[in-house]
């Protein structure tokens, strides 16, 4: 197909042919007929570089009347950055016409936004609390517009402005054409698209909620202290890197990337505690790859629009897989291919397989390379760059005669040898007793010294889910009885039970999770016999007496087979907060520990015979 064909104005046509647009991409080959052709609202769920701003932008210009002078259309974007960005796509789109277009967003100063109001746009691209302060001014009217477009629209939600987009949308009239752009579908999108558009209909390019399929996922386990140590070696394995590594906190972002430029890395921080002028000085200097490793948080990230990273490195998982999907997406943009690289402690495997069934997407896990693969890596990388020099031969050849005197003495390979060294023996230096980072089950488990009840080294770790049986005291359940239960239905002595905690009508245990899913699925072919993820247990009281309710449902609100394990929403901050599913999940593995130890009631892990 081609943008011809899709009937585009002859003008649009021009500009977006001087953009060097040859073909549509394919959001626009299925958001521009509908926009041009239907006259129905639209839920359209693209990722971010997909090329959306074309797909709205262009519909909308081509249905524009520029003689009007009354803002036609409103696009309400989350951030100030994609704000501009968008604004600057519409007006090069619409270079060979007469539509105005309007950026308004927060953090600039107000004046300067009235006073290019004066004059009436037909467009108006702005942030949500900064519309509503103009329009409480009288500045702006929406009471005329046919078009608007809610861009990233769960990126909005996740920042708070549920509020304000609702407050927005009651003044626009009924008669409007609402369309919603979404990387993701969580229920309030659906929920604000029921309630405020009309007979709706939904595209979807890509799977929903699955990320671009540009992008490769994989995923290093080591030891949580070694974090720093797995980044520096992944960023040492990948010369050309350009990407952000994506921290929790800013304390987190300010030390890693403090770590990074004092080892020497071309990286910089970005983060909620630096002013509007540094974040933009931080953010143009990557745009421009005058920084190649971004430290950021994922608030401070938002505004920034980058096409071509090459990775995105989550140093922390985050908690939200809609988090991940928007991470992930900042890279394999615009057809490129890209990489997310999760760098995970061996407690958080199930968070991947978490992460893998929401995106339907296969996560590999590939192992941390030793020092003599990163050495190895560097050193062809450094001769394919010789390689590809350009030579000067004008400014060069006044030296060359002295340079191959002093040089003649030594043959091909020592003056390669030499070249080499001059820059790779920093390498070699730092990685010649490098350490195995791969995180190693057996030796931990020895290191730990870890053992079972009956005093034997315990054969593996890993994490544990509680689940719940309908049969109590009541049914006549102890423990040995309930491990009789398991053998039978499951068949496999192989299955750990762990923390038995028997009630009058139901019974609690423990199993690995990587066990939980065959002893599920035995039980599932049972008749009366009930048995599932636990929702609630007296067994997760802490060891103050205190009822765990919370983080006991944190512990088991995570649902396998279906898709709430994440939490859906995020508080949209620089997770200053500690209402912080995943990284409670080590408070509770602690408390867990000290509980057991503390009661004299609960049993340690056994392994059955
Ligand atoms: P967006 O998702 O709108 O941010 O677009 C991602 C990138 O793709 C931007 O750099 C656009 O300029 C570019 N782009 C959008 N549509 C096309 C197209 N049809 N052909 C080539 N590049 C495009």
């Amino acid at each position: 197909m081609t943008f011809k064909e899709l009937n585009l104005r002859e003008e649009i046509l021009s500009a977006i042919g001087e953009l060097g647009f040859e073909f549509p991409m394919p959001v626009q080959e299925k958001v521009i007929p509908f926009m041009l052709e239907k006259n129905s609202d639209l839920v359209a769920l693209a990722q971010t570089g997909t090329g959306k701003t074309a797909a709205f932008g262009l519909p909308l210009l081509n249905m524009i009347d520029a003689n009007r002078k009354q803002v036609q259309a409103l696009v309400l974007a989350p951030t100030r950055e994609l704000c501009i960005q968008i604004s600057n796509d519409l007006k090069n789109f619409s270079k060979h016409l007469h539509t105005r277009v309007v950026p308004v967003y927060g953090g600039e100063d107000i004046r300067t936004q009235l006073k290019q109001l004066d004059q009436t746009p037909q467009i108006i691209v702005a942030t949500p609390g900064r519309l509503i302060d103009l329009i409480e001014r009288g500045k702006v009217k929406l009471e005329n517009i046919n078009y608007l477009v809610l861009d990233e629209a769960d990126e909005m939600l996740n920042m708070g402005f549920k509020e304000d987009i609702e407050t927005i949308l009651k003044e626009t009239p009924e008669t409007r054409r609402t369309t919603l752009f979404s990387a993701t579908m969580p229920a309030e999108i659906a929920r604000i698209a029921k309630k405020y558009m009309k007979d709706h209909e939904e595209i979807t390019v890509g799977s929903k909620n699955s990320g671009s399929d540009n992008v490769s996922h994989i995923y290093y386990v080591s030891q949580a202290k070694q974090r720093y140590l797995v980044l520096k070696r992944i960023v040492d394995l990948n010369p050309d890197i350009y990407g952000i590594v994506f921290c929790r906190t800013r304390q987190e972002t300010k030390e890693v990337a403090d770590h990074l430029m004092k080892d020497g890395y071309n990286a910089d921080a970005l983060h909620g505690d630096l002013s509007q002028a540094q974040r933009d000085t931080v953010m143009q200097k990557f745009r421009i790859r005058n920084i190649q490793l971004l430290v950021a948080t994922d608030v401070a990230a938002r505004g920034l629009d980058v096409s071509d990273l090459t990775h995105v490195i989550n140093y922390n998982l985050p908690d939200d897989v809609e988090i991940y999907t928007h991470r992930s997406g900042r890279t394999g943009r615009a057809n490129k291919k890209g990489v997310s690289v999760s760098i995970i402690h061996s407690k958080e495997k199930f968070k991947i397989k978490d992460i893998e069934r929401m995106l339907r997407k296969n996560f590999e896990q590939q192992q941390i390379p030793n020092g003599l693969e990163v050495c190895k890596k560097q050193l062809f990388h450094m001769i394919d760059k010789m390689q590809q020099v350009e030579v000067n031969e004008e400014q060069i050849s006044p030296y060359m005669d002295q340079i191959m005197k002093q040089l003649e003495y030594l043959d091909k390979s020592e003056l390669l040898k030499r070249f080499v060294s001059l820059e790779f023996n920093r390498f070699l230096d730092y990685y010649k007793d490098a350490e195995d980072l791969n995180y190693h089950e057996r030796e931990r488990n020895s290191e730990r010294g870890d053992r079972n009840d009956r005093g034997e080294k315990k054969g593996r770790r890993g994490d544990k889910m509680r689940l719940k049986i309908n049969l109590g005291t009541r049914e006549g359940i102890n423990p040995s009885r309930l491990l009789g239960i398991i053998n039978d239905i499951v068949g496999d002595k192989t299955i750990t039970v762990g923390d038995i905690e028997v009630t009058n009508k139901f019974t609690f245990f423990d199993v690995f999770t990587d066990q939980m899913d065959k002893v599920i699925n035995a039980f599932a072919g049972q008749k009366d016999i009930e048995l599932g993820v636990a929702r609630e247990s007296k067994a997760y009281s802490e060891s103050n007496g205190k009822r765990r309710a919370e983080s006991g449902k944190r512990r088991t609100d995570r649902p396998y087979g279906n898709d709430g394990g994440y939490k859906r929403k995020s508080t949209g901050d620089d997770r200053k907060s500690s209402g912080n599913n995943w990284r409670s999940d080590n408070n509770n593995d602690r408390r867990s520990e000290s509980r057991r130890k503390s009661s004299g009631s609960d049993k340690p892990w056994r392994n059955r015979r």
